[in-house]
């Protein structure tokens, strides 16, 4: 099949005669007014549209802007070329652009997507539609073609299923993720809870006399069985935000209420390690618009970490308060505080400052990354200051009521 318009076969030769006929017929509708010279303006101009007419068999006798400016070829340079420089080898092969010319000839019209070949051998996206073109007698004298480049249409659908895909299948595997976590936070706070109950029983004395030996061993096994109970609270709760799964009851929350409310449930970690807790400034307006159990989740965790990471005889404050549009609820210590270095790291799951295998500390690593996520679910944040060796500064900023 040519690509550089020469005619090489048999029936290429008789595009002359018929040529000759689409001349005629085209002398036949020059336009005779204003309106009609309008419209071959329109055509000859418009830069959106490839719009140009092929003989019978595909040689091209006219070119406007729009097909300079889709397919890259001067009008001098493409006509009386065959109209297959357009496509693929491949589709050259199968016989597609004859085929195209057929059904067009026998329907009247011929539409297609498809790839076709720009004049420097580069691809793009085609929507095209062949008209035959017949005389008043009703022979065919040629085709109108009309062409559009849709690349950037089609990459961008494409981007749009790929998206899609892998979104669905990112809901999928979050979904198996949370059903697995759910299932096994299940299956091991169940016997967990057996242990809980039956060693508390043992420590009531409900069997017989303990020894205080016996009861430091059961002790142990208590706080064991709780702090693991926590680490699987933990990590439901995370796979839960997760995968999107919490709902949240916004509503007015005086921040001075969750402090007066939470603050007593940390005292006796506080008071064992001597530690100072004191709320300083709290005004009762600073309200926010939040989930109430959720932000006194939030404080809860700020303040067993700020127990946990502060050296016996330190000081910890709790304070509130407007900021612009914003309420802000703040949890200082006076502990070991956070290297710069580590201050986005600390909010990611499972990161934990200074761990190593020498270092075995209590915790998942899971605290404040539920804790950012809850608040950034209530359109807030949570963000830390500190000075290592001084202490740290954890602020919560959720929006005023
Ligand atoms: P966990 O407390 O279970 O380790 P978190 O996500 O709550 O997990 O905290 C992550 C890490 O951030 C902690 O392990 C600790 O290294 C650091 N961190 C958190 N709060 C403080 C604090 N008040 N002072 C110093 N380090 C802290």
């Amino acid at each position: 099949m040519p690509t550089d318009g020469a005619p090489s076969e048999a029936p290429r030769r008789k595009s002359v005669r018929d040529a000759a006929e689409f001349a005629h017929a085209r002398r036949a509708t020059t336009p005779t007014t204003e309106a009609e010279g309008l419209y071959r303006l329109l055509v000859e101009t418009v830069r959106d549209y490839a719009i140009f007419v092929l003989d019978p068999d595909g040689y091209i006798l006219s070119w406007n802007a729009g097909a300079e400016r889709i397919k890259g070829w001067r009008a001098d340079q493409i006509i009386g070329k065959h109209f297959s420089a357009f496509y693929r080898e491949e589709d050259i092969e199968r016989g597609k652009p004859d085929w195209e010319l057929e059904v067009a000839a026998e329907e009247g019209r011929f539409e297609d997507e498809g790839w076709r070949v720009r004049a420097d051998g580069s691809l793009f996206w085609a929507n095209v539609i062949i008209t035959a073109l017949r005389n008043e007698t009703g022979r065919l004298v040629g085709f109108a073609k009309v062409t559009r480049d849709l690349t950037e249409r089609r990459a961008a659908q494409e981007r749009a299923i790929e998206d899609a895909r892998r979104l669905a299948e990112a809901e999928a595997s979050s979904r198996a993720k949370s059903g697995f976590l759910a299932m096994m936070s299940h299956e091991l706070r169940t016997p967990l809870n057996a242990i809980g109950g039956y060693t508390e029983l043992l420590l009531l004395g409900a069997a017989d006399p303990l020894t205080s030996r016996q009861r430091e061993f059961l002790e142990r096994i208590r706080r064991s069985q709780q702090h693991l109970l926590a680490i699987i609270n933990d990590l439901l709760n995370f796979s839960r935000i997760e995968a999107g799964q919490v709902s949240y009851d916004l509503a007015p929350v005086p921040l001075r209420e969750v402090v007066t409310l939470v603050t007593p449930m940390i005292e006796p970690q506080a008071t064992a390690k001597r530690l100072s807790v004191r709320c300083d400034a709290c005004e009762p307006g600073v309200t926010a618009r939040a989930d109430r159990v959720k932000v006194e989740q939030i404080l809860l965790n700020l303040l067993s970490n700020a127990i946990k990471f502060t050296g016996e005889g330190g000081a910890i404050s709790i304070s509130c308060a407007m900021d612009g549009e914003r309420a802000l609820l703040r949890v200082s210590d006076t502990g070991q505080g956070i290297p710069a270095s580590d201050h986005e790291a600390i909010f990611e799951p499972f990161v934990q400052v200074g761990r190593g295998l020498t270092h075995v500390q209590e915790g998942t690593g899971l605290g404040l990354a539920i804790s950012r996520d809850l608040a950034r679910a209530m359109d807030g944040d949570l963000t830390v200051r500190s000075d290592p060796g001084k202490g740290a500064t954890f602020t919560l900023s959720l929006p005023a009521a």
